[in-house]
């Protein structure tokens, strides 16, 4: 690792973890002691340093709360059965989180502060990392636009944050899903593929009218048609066809290409499943439910890895699937969990020891 970039640290007097018990904590709810934050200014990466978490001091004309600059990753640490923490495919969130920074017009964040700082900075809250099945760590590294006046131009000043937030089991509810005809998340040519804070807010309202009428989320279309098959929410969708895994091609820009959906497919092929990244349009997998090929669909993701579907509606009609039947994502959740705990052995170099 390339020490050329000190990270600066400053420790906190007493741990907030003494009045909490990491037991089953919610999502994103409660934070570690310490962040790590890093300043970009005259077109290089000053300093960054590791402190207490504490509140940001921002000008109300900061760039990115006007224009949306901004991005983000979500990553999740772990403790091995013998305590030992370790990252899960950090490499990858750190590649994604640079693409997402070129399409925003915004600087790459270095190794030295992303990776190194991460590990760091993990390595001081490592206490904070829960060591029961299924708890985790979630990472949260972000990075906004500072420049503080109001013409629309990319910033010149940015800052760079990690912030670990402990979370316990993430129960994946078999979900209800409908498919979306009115709103878009993404076009070509747009910046579905990057994690940047606006895709979320412009989204939201897809999700909360879609939950008045029973469903938890929506699956998204393309925006032409109204057709094409995109992804759920914040998780990338899997359909098995005829003991096929489908799931939709990442070549138009307009899906996220999910760590988790890299992560299904090295695994399903290890299974033996045939899987294929194509365009599935929503006729084509009603046609295949009507005649029974269909026996599952999940979405991935990181938050919680992977969801099974008990339902999806497109217009009238729906389709339903009995979860506690389905075979193949509960073998894919078995062989990721076991690589995890250390009980399979780590083929893919997924996991990063801190
Ligand atoms: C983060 C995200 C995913 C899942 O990506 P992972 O790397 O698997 O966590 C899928 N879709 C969207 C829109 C996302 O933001």
């Amino acid at each position: 690792m390339i020490d050329a970039f000190e990270i600066q640290v400053t420790k906190v007097g007493e741990s907030k973890l003494k009045n909490l018990s990491l037991e089953n904590l919610p999502f994103g709810r409660f934070f570690t002691d310490h962040m790590l934050e890093a300043e970009y200014e005259n077109g290089e990466w000053k300093l960054a340093e590791i402190k207490p978490y504490q509140p940001l001091l921002l000008d109300p004309s900061l760039a990115a709360l006007h224009y949306g600059q901004a991005i983000f990753e979500g990553i999740k640490a772990y403790k091995t059965d013998a305590g030992e923490p370790f990252i899960f495919r950090p490499y990858d969130n750190y590649r994604r989180f640079n693409r997402s920074a070129a399409r925003m017009n915004m600087p790459e964040v270095p190794e030295e502060i992303f990776i190194e700082g991460m590990r760091q900075l993990i390595n001081i809250d490592s206490n904070w990392i829960p060591a029961k099945p299924d708890h985790s760590l979630y990472i949260r590294p972000f990075m906004f636009a500072t420049d503080t006046m109001l013409g629309v131009k990319p910033s010149e000043t940015y800052k760079f944050l990690i912030i670990l937030s402990p979370t316990g089991p993430y129960y994946a509810q078999p979900m209800k899903i409908a498919v979306e005809e009115k709103y878009t998340r993404a076009a070509p040519g747009g910046v579905g593929f990057a994690k940047n804070a606006g895709n979320y807010g412009g989204s939201l309202i897809a999700a909360t009218e879609a939950k008045k009428l029973g469903y938890d989320q929506v699956l998204w279309t393309d925006p032409f048609e109204h057709k094409w098959l995109q992804e759920v929410g914040m998780m990338n969708v899997f359909f098995v066809i005829d003991n096929v895994a489908v799931t939709p091609s990442l070549e138009e820009g307009t899906i996220l290409e999910g760590v988790t959906r890299d992560t299904v497919i090295t695994l399903l092929k290890e299974m033996g499943v045939k899987v294929e990244e194509r365009r599935i349009s929503v006729d084509e997998l009603v046609e295949a439910h009507k005649a029974g090929k269909v026996s599952e669909i999940f979405g991935t993701g990181t938050a919680a890895v992977i969801s099974p579907i008990k339902e999806l509606k497109y217009q009238d009609y729906v389709m339903e699937f009995d979860t506690d039947k389905v075979t193949t994502a509960p073998e894919v959740k078995r062989r990721l969990t076991a690589i995890r705990e250390g009980k399979a052995e780590d083929t893919y170099n997924w996991i990063f020891k801190i």
